[in-house]
Protein backbone atom coordinates (compact mmCIF):
# COMPACT_ATOMS: atom_id res chain seq x y z
CA UNK A 1 0.00 0.00 0.00
CA UNK A 2 1.26 3.48 -0.44
CA UNK A 3 1.28 5.73 1.92
CA UNK A 4 -1.04 9.11 1.74
CA UNK A 5 1.23 11.80 2.15
CA UNK A 6 -0.13 14.13 4.35
CA UNK A 7 0.55 18.50 5.17
CA UNK A 8 -0.86 19.79 8.16
CA UNK A 9 -2.13 23.33 8.88
CA UNK A 10 -2.44 23.70 12.35
CA UNK A 11 -0.53 21.28 14.00
CA UNK A 12 -0.62 21.87 17.73
CA UNK A 13 -4.57 22.59 17.51
CA UNK A 14 -6.82 20.14 18.24
CA UNK A 15 -7.70 19.06 14.87
CA UNK A 16 -3.91 18.58 13.77
CA UNK A 17 -3.18 16.82 17.44
CA UNK A 18 -5.98 14.09 16.37
CA UNK A 19 -5.34 13.77 12.68
CA UNK A 20 -1.59 13.10 13.91
CA UNK A 21 -2.81 10.68 16.38
CA UNK A 22 -4.77 8.73 13.20
CA UNK A 23 -1.44 9.00 11.51
CA UNK A 24 0.32 7.38 14.70
CA UNK A 25 -2.31 4.34 14.95
CA UNK A 26 -2.02 3.96 11.12
CA UNK A 27 1.48 4.09 10.73
CA UNK A 28 1.48 2.18 7.18
CA UNK A 29 -1.02 4.50 6.07
CA UNK A 30 -0.13 7.86 5.94
CA UNK A 31 2.96 9.65 5.94
CA UNK A 32 3.43 13.36 7.36
CA UNK A 33 5.17 15.69 4.65
CA UNK A 34 4.78 19.02 6.17
CA UNK A 35 3.61 20.95 9.60
CA UNK A 36 2.44 24.08 10.13
CA UNK A 37 2.53 25.46 13.60
CA UNK A 38 2.03 28.67 15.17
CA UNK A 39 4.18 29.09 18.56
CA UNK A 40 3.74 26.09 20.77
CA UNK A 41 6.94 25.59 19.87
CA UNK A 42 7.91 22.61 22.27
CA UNK A 43 4.85 20.67 21.29
CA UNK A 44 6.14 20.95 17.49
CA UNK A 45 9.53 19.99 18.56
CA UNK A 46 7.47 17.07 19.65
CA UNK A 47 5.88 16.54 16.46
CA UNK A 48 8.84 16.87 14.15
CA UNK A 49 10.93 14.35 16.11
CA UNK A 50 8.12 11.43 15.89
CA UNK A 51 6.62 11.98 12.41
CA UNK A 52 10.03 13.82 10.26
CA UNK A 53 8.06 15.98 8.17
CA UNK A 54 10.58 17.59 5.10
CA UNK A 55 8.96 21.17 5.86
CA UNK A 56 8.06 22.98 8.99
CA UNK A 57 6.23 26.24 9.02
CA UNK A 58 6.05 28.57 12.17
CA UNK A 59 4.88 32.08 13.14
CA UNK A 60 8.00 33.85 13.98
CA UNK A 61 11.51 33.95 13.50
CA UNK A 62 12.14 33.28 17.38
CA UNK A 63 10.03 30.25 16.95
CA UNK A 64 12.15 28.93 14.27
CA UNK A 65 15.62 29.67 16.31
CA UNK A 66 14.00 28.21 18.99
CA UNK A 67 12.74 24.71 17.01
CA UNK A 68 16.17 24.75 15.50
CA UNK A 69 17.90 24.58 19.08
CA UNK A 70 15.53 21.63 20.13
CA UNK A 71 15.80 19.97 17.35
CA UNK A 72 19.89 20.00 17.70
CA UNK A 73 21.29 19.88 14.16
CA UNK A 74 18.42 17.23 13.14
CA UNK A 75 16.00 19.95 11.67
CA UNK A 76 13.64 20.05 8.64
CA UNK A 77 13.93 23.11 6.48
CA UNK A 78 12.22 25.70 8.60
CA UNK A 79 9.91 28.12 7.16
CA UNK A 80 8.63 31.94 9.06
CA UNK A 81 5.16 33.57 8.56
CA UNK A 82 2.77 33.64 6.00
CA UNK A 83 5.14 32.72 3.80
CA UNK A 84 5.76 29.65 5.43
CA UNK A 85 1.86 28.85 5.47
CA UNK A 86 1.81 29.22 1.87
CA UNK A 87 4.54 26.79 1.63
CA UNK A 88 3.21 24.08 3.85
CA UNK A 89 -0.16 24.60 1.70
CA UNK A 90 1.59 23.58 -1.37
CA UNK A 91 4.39 21.06 -0.08
CA UNK A 92 3.84 17.67 -2.12
CA UNK A 93 0.95 15.92 -0.22
CA UNK A 94 -1.67 14.25 -1.43
CA UNK A 95 -4.02 15.40 1.08
CA UNK A 96 -3.90 18.85 3.03
CA UNK A 97 -5.47 19.22 6.33
CA UNK A 98 -6.45 22.79 7.15
CA UNK A 99 -6.77 23.14 10.68
CA UNK A 100 -5.82 26.96 11.59
CA UNK A 101 -8.11 28.81 13.06
CA UNK A 102 -9.68 31.77 12.25
CA UNK A 103 -8.71 34.10 9.06
CA UNK A 104 -5.22 33.16 8.95
CA UNK A 105 -5.77 29.67 7.49
CA UNK A 106 -7.45 31.23 4.45
CA UNK A 107 -4.47 32.10 2.25
CA UNK A 108 -2.83 28.81 3.07
CA UNK A 109 -5.76 27.12 2.25
CA UNK A 110 -6.02 28.52 -1.16
CA UNK A 111 -2.36 27.74 -1.62
CA UNK A 112 -3.15 24.01 -1.12
CA UNK A 113 -6.12 24.66 -3.67
CA UNK A 114 -3.70 26.26 -6.64
CA UNK A 115 -1.56 23.89 -6.22
CA UNK A 116 -3.70 20.82 -6.78
CA UNK A 117 -4.36 19.52 -3.59
CA UNK A 118 -7.45 17.74 -2.10
CA UNK A 119 -8.06 19.46 1.33
CA UNK A 120 -9.51 18.27 4.76
CA UNK A 121 -11.00 21.45 5.72
CA UNK A 122 -11.79 22.05 9.62
CA UNK A 123 -11.05 25.64 9.11
CA UNK A 124 -14.90 26.97 9.15
CA UNK A 125 -13.65 30.66 8.20
CA UNK A 126 -12.35 29.49 4.89
CA UNK A 127 -15.70 29.14 3.39
CA UNK A 128 -17.11 31.22 5.69
CA UNK A 129 -15.46 34.47 4.63
CA UNK A 130 -14.36 33.35 1.05
CA UNK A 131 -16.88 31.06 0.06
CA UNK A 132 -17.57 32.20 -3.23
CA UNK A 133 -13.86 33.17 -3.75
CA UNK A 134 -13.00 28.89 -3.01
CA UNK A 135 -15.41 27.43 -4.80
CA UNK A 136 -14.29 28.84 -8.22
CA UNK A 137 -10.82 27.80 -6.90
CA UNK A 138 -11.89 24.41 -5.57
CA UNK A 139 -13.64 23.77 -9.74
CA UNK A 140 -11.12 25.83 -11.45
CA UNK A 141 -8.21 23.60 -9.74
CA UNK A 142 -10.40 19.98 -9.50
CA UNK A 143 -9.83 19.28 -6.25
CA UNK A 144 -11.60 17.90 -3.57
CA UNK A 145 -12.84 19.73 -0.24
CA UNK A 146 -13.46 17.14 2.50
CA UNK A 147 -15.32 18.49 5.37
CA UNK A 148 -14.10 17.51 9.26
CA UNK A 149 -16.91 19.54 10.82
CA UNK A 150 -19.49 16.84 11.99
CA UNK A 151 -22.34 17.89 10.73
CA UNK A 152 -20.75 18.32 7.04
CA UNK A 153 -19.00 14.90 7.40
CA UNK A 154 -22.48 13.61 8.08
CA UNK A 155 -23.97 14.85 4.33
CA UNK A 156 -20.35 14.51 2.80
CA UNK A 157 -21.33 10.76 3.83
CA UNK A 158 -25.29 10.73 2.87
CA UNK A 159 -24.14 12.05 -0.24
CA UNK A 160 -21.58 9.52 -1.16
CA UNK A 161 -23.11 7.73 -4.39
CA UNK A 162 -26.08 10.11 -4.70
CA UNK A 163 -26.32 12.88 -7.41
CA UNK A 164 -26.77 16.19 -6.90
CA UNK A 165 -29.96 16.90 -8.59
CA UNK A 166 -31.93 14.12 -6.15
CA UNK A 167 -31.09 16.29 -3.36
CA UNK A 168 -33.87 18.13 -1.60
CA UNK A 169 -32.66 19.14 1.65
CA UNK A 170 -29.36 19.42 3.57
CA UNK A 171 -30.90 19.24 7.33
CA UNK A 172 -28.13 20.38 9.39
CA UNK A 173 -28.58 19.23 13.21
CA UNK A 174 -27.72 21.43 16.09
CA UNK A 175 -27.77 21.09 19.64
CA UNK A 176 -29.45 23.62 20.99
CA UNK A 177 -27.10 25.23 23.03
CA UNK A 178 -26.74 25.64 26.88
CA UNK A 179 -30.13 28.01 26.21
CA UNK A 180 -32.13 25.61 24.55
CA UNK A 181 -34.94 25.61 26.65
CA UNK A 182 -34.32 28.96 28.29
CA UNK A 183 -37.03 31.98 27.88
CA UNK A 184 -36.20 34.62 26.47
CA UNK A 185 -36.38 36.92 29.81
CA UNK A 186 -33.40 34.43 31.19
CA UNK A 187 -31.51 34.27 27.96
CA UNK A 188 -31.05 38.20 28.29
CA UNK A 189 -29.67 37.98 32.11
CA UNK A 190 -27.34 34.60 30.44
CA UNK A 191 -23.80 35.03 31.98
CA UNK A 192 -20.58 34.37 29.90
CA UNK A 193 -19.97 32.01 32.86
CA UNK A 194 -23.10 29.94 31.93
CA UNK A 195 -22.93 30.48 28.07
CA UNK A 196 -19.77 28.78 27.80
CA UNK A 197 -21.39 25.88 29.70
CA UNK A 198 -21.84 23.60 26.76
CA UNK A 199 -23.53 19.79 26.95
CA UNK A 200 -22.04 17.83 24.29
CA UNK A 201 -18.92 18.85 23.04
CA UNK A 202 -15.58 20.26 24.72
CA UNK A 203 -14.62 23.57 22.46
CA UNK A 204 -12.84 26.66 22.61
CA UNK A 205 -14.68 29.77 23.95
CA UNK A 206 -15.51 31.52 20.87
CA UNK A 207 -17.30 28.64 19.23
CA UNK A 208 -19.09 27.43 23.01
CA UNK A 209 -20.49 31.32 22.52
CA UNK A 210 -21.55 31.04 18.93
CA UNK A 211 -23.37 27.08 20.55
CA UNK A 212 -25.06 29.40 23.15
CA UNK A 213 -26.36 32.27 20.22
CA UNK A 214 -26.61 29.66 17.20
CA UNK A 215 -24.13 31.56 15.49
CA UNK A 216 -21.95 28.13 14.94
CA UNK A 217 -24.89 26.86 13.06
CA UNK A 218 -25.57 29.77 11.25
CA UNK A 219 -21.93 29.71 10.22
CA UNK A 220 -22.36 25.97 9.21
CA UNK A 221 -25.21 26.91 7.19
CA UNK A 222 -23.18 28.92 5.23
CA UNK A 223 -20.55 26.12 5.12
CA UNK A 224 -22.59 24.00 3.61
CA UNK A 225 -23.74 26.21 1.17
CA UNK A 226 -20.18 26.38 -0.33
CA UNK A 227 -18.98 22.73 0.33
CA UNK A 228 -21.85 21.25 -1.43
CA UNK A 229 -22.52 23.91 -3.80
CA UNK A 230 -26.44 24.14 -3.29
CA UNK A 231 -28.28 27.77 -2.98
CA UNK A 232 -29.55 29.02 0.98
CA UNK A 233 -32.72 27.72 -0.05
CA UNK A 234 -31.26 24.21 0.21
CA UNK A 235 -30.13 24.16 3.53
CA UNK A 236 -32.12 23.61 6.70
CA UNK A 237 -31.24 23.77 10.43
CA UNK A 238 -33.59 21.55 13.55
CA UNK A 239 -32.67 20.86 16.73
CA UNK A 240 -31.02 17.58 18.25
CA UNK A 241 -30.29 17.86 21.59
CA UNK A 242 -28.58 14.77 22.15
CA UNK A 243 -26.05 15.21 19.03
CA UNK A 244 -26.47 11.71 17.94
CA UNK A 245 -27.76 12.30 14.59
CA UNK A 246 -25.11 14.42 12.70
CA UNK A 247 -26.88 15.81 10.14
CA UNK A 248 -29.28 14.18 7.56
CA UNK A 249 -30.25 14.44 3.73
CA UNK A 250 -33.33 14.64 1.97
CA UNK A 251 -34.20 13.57 -1.37
CA UNK A 252 -36.30 14.41 -3.94
CA UNK A 253 -38.52 10.71 -3.13
CA UNK A 254 -38.54 12.27 -0.16
CA UNK A 255 -35.78 9.09 1.59
CA UNK A 256 -33.68 11.00 3.86
CA UNK A 257 -30.55 9.54 5.39
CA UNK A 258 -28.89 10.33 8.11
CA UNK A 259 -25.43 9.65 9.92
CA UNK A 260 -25.38 8.83 13.45
CA UNK A 261 -22.28 8.12 15.89
CA UNK A 262 -21.62 9.07 19.67
CA UNK A 263 -20.32 12.88 19.71
CA UNK A 264 -16.31 12.13 18.82
CA UNK A 265 -14.50 14.19 16.79
CA UNK A 266 -12.17 11.28 15.83
CA UNK A 267 -14.70 9.75 13.59
CA UNK A 268 -15.07 13.00 11.20
CA UNK A 269 -11.50 13.29 10.85
CA UNK A 270 -11.04 9.55 10.56
CA UNK A 271 -13.58 9.98 7.43
CA UNK A 272 -11.66 13.03 5.43
CA UNK A 273 -8.19 11.33 6.17
CA UNK A 274 -9.17 7.99 5.18
CA UNK A 275 -11.38 9.03 2.06
CA UNK A 276 -12.50 6.87 0.32
CA UNK A 277 -11.60 4.29 2.64
CA UNK A 278 -12.83 3.54 6.83
CA UNK A 279 -10.67 2.81 9.07
CA UNK A 280 -10.87 0.10 12.00
CA UNK A 281 -11.11 2.40 14.85
CA UNK A 282 -11.31 1.56 18.36
CA UNK A 283 -13.71 3.55 19.89
CA UNK A 284 -16.98 3.05 21.84
CA UNK A 285 -19.96 2.11 20.18
CA UNK A 286 -23.16 3.70 19.54
CA UNK A 287 -25.82 1.65 21.49
CA UNK A 288 -29.71 2.77 20.12
CA UNK A 289 -31.37 0.43 22.82
CA UNK A 290 -29.98 2.02 25.33
CA UNK A 291 -29.98 5.87 24.09
CA UNK A 292 -33.78 5.08 23.75
CA UNK A 293 -34.71 8.04 22.07
CA UNK A 294 -33.50 11.03 19.83
CA UNK A 295 -35.71 14.29 20.17
CA UNK A 296 -36.39 16.94 17.27
CA UNK A 297 -37.38 20.24 17.38
CA UNK A 298 -37.42 23.75 14.99
CA UNK A 299 -35.07 25.81 15.86
CA UNK A 300 -36.22 29.14 17.24
CA UNK A 301 -35.19 32.03 15.42
CA UNK A 302 -36.92 34.58 18.00
CA UNK A 303 -34.39 33.62 20.56
CA UNK A 304 -31.61 33.00 18.83
CA UNK A 305 -32.28 35.52 16.07
CA UNK A 306 -28.31 34.72 14.81
CA UNK A 307 -29.38 31.90 13.31
CA UNK A 308 -31.72 33.93 10.83
CA UNK A 309 -29.02 36.45 10.05
CA UNK A 310 -26.91 33.90 8.69
CA UNK A 311 -29.29 32.64 6.05
CA UNK A 312 -30.37 36.76 5.72
CA UNK A 313 -26.09 37.12 5.22
CA UNK A 314 -25.92 33.83 2.64
CA UNK A 315 -28.76 35.80 0.12
CA UNK A 316 -26.86 38.77 0.49
CA UNK A 317 -24.34 37.62 -1.25
CA UNK A 318 -20.81 37.43 -1.72
CA UNK A 319 -19.22 39.53 1.03
CA UNK A 320 -21.97 39.81 3.35
CA UNK A 321 -20.74 36.06 5.87
CA UNK A 322 -17.50 37.91 5.89
CA UNK A 323 -18.82 41.11 7.37
CA UNK A 324 -21.34 38.62 9.64
CA UNK A 325 -18.33 36.45 10.69
CA UNK A 326 -16.19 39.32 11.41
CA UNK A 327 -18.87 41.56 12.96
CA UNK A 328 -19.93 38.44 15.24
CA UNK A 329 -15.98 37.89 16.29
CA UNK A 330 -16.13 41.16 17.58
CA UNK A 331 -19.66 41.24 19.48
CA UNK A 332 -18.39 37.57 21.14
CA UNK A 333 -15.39 39.46 21.93
CA UNK A 334 -17.07 42.19 23.69
CA UNK A 335 -19.72 39.68 25.53
CA UNK A 336 -16.49 37.32 26.79
CA UNK A 337 -15.13 40.68 28.37
CA UNK A 338 -18.73 41.40 29.83
CA UNK A 339 -19.33 44.78 27.38
CA UNK A 340 -22.62 43.63 26.05
CA UNK A 341 -25.31 41.67 27.42
CA UNK A 342 -26.12 38.26 25.81
CA UNK A 343 -28.48 39.62 23.21
CA UNK A 344 -26.19 42.37 22.58
CA UNK A 345 -24.20 39.56 20.31
CA UNK A 346 -27.19 39.23 17.90
CA UNK A 347 -28.06 43.05 17.81
CA UNK A 348 -24.49 44.14 16.91
CA UNK A 349 -24.10 41.43 14.25
CA UNK A 350 -27.81 42.49 13.04
CA UNK A 351 -26.35 46.51 12.96
CA UNK A 352 -23.36 45.44 11.51
CA UNK A 353 -24.91 43.52 8.70
CA UNK A 354 -27.72 46.20 7.98
CA UNK A 355 -25.01 48.86 7.68
CA UNK A 356 -23.43 46.53 4.87
CA UNK A 357 -26.64 46.61 2.76
CA UNK A 358 -26.96 50.05 3.23
CA UNK A 359 -23.51 50.08 1.94
CA UNK A 360 -22.81 50.64 -2.41
CA UNK A 361 -19.21 49.19 -2.39
CA UNK A 362 -17.75 46.09 -1.25
CA UNK A 363 -19.80 43.74 -3.21
CA UNK A 364 -18.26 40.82 -4.63
CA UNK A 365 -15.39 38.80 -3.45
CA UNK A 366 -12.46 38.60 -6.43
CA UNK A 367 -9.49 37.86 -4.56
CA UNK A 368 -7.88 37.81 -0.87
CA UNK A 369 -7.88 41.89 -1.10
CA UNK A 370 -11.74 41.94 -0.85
CA UNK A 371 -12.05 39.59 2.01
CA UNK A 372 -9.64 41.64 3.99
CA UNK A 373 -11.65 44.44 2.96
CA UNK A 374 -14.76 42.81 3.85
CA UNK A 375 -13.76 41.89 7.20
CA UNK A 376 -11.70 45.00 7.60
CA UNK A 377 -14.92 47.28 7.71
CA UNK A 378 -17.19 45.12 9.32
CA UNK A 379 -14.56 45.09 12.43
CA UNK A 380 -14.31 48.64 12.52
CA UNK A 381 -17.98 48.83 12.32
CA UNK A 382 -18.62 46.70 15.09
CA UNK A 383 -16.74 48.60 17.62
CA UNK A 384 -18.19 52.15 16.53
CA UNK A 385 -21.52 50.01 16.88
CA UNK A 386 -20.19 49.17 20.39
CA UNK A 387 -18.81 52.38 21.40
CA UNK A 388 -21.96 54.19 20.52
CA UNK A 389 -25.57 52.41 20.47
CA UNK A 390 -24.70 49.07 21.38
CA UNK A 391 -22.30 49.60 24.44
CA UNK A 392 -24.38 52.50 26.14
CA UNK A 393 -27.29 49.85 25.64
CA UNK A 394 -25.75 47.42 28.35
MG1 LIG B 1 -20.10 21.45 13.92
Amino acid sequence: MQAKRLAILGSTGSVGEQSLAVVEAFPERYRVTALAAGRQIEKLAGQVERFRPELVAVAEPEGAEELRRRLAGDAPEIVVGAAGLDAVGSHPADLVVSGLVGAVGLAPTLAAIRAGRDVALANKEVLVTAGALVLREVQAHGVTLLPVDSEHSAIFQCLAGQRREDVAKLILTASGGPFRTWDTARIARATVKEALNHPNWDMGPKITIDSATLMNKGLEVIEARWLFDLGPEFVDVVVHPQSIVHSLVEFRDGSVLAQLGLPDMRVPIAVALAHPERLPLDLPRMDLAALGRLDFASPDTKRFPCLELAFAALRAGEAAPAVLNAANEVAVAAFLEERIDFPGIAAGNAAVLDAHARRSSGGALRDLDDVAEADGWARAHAEEWLAGAGGAAS
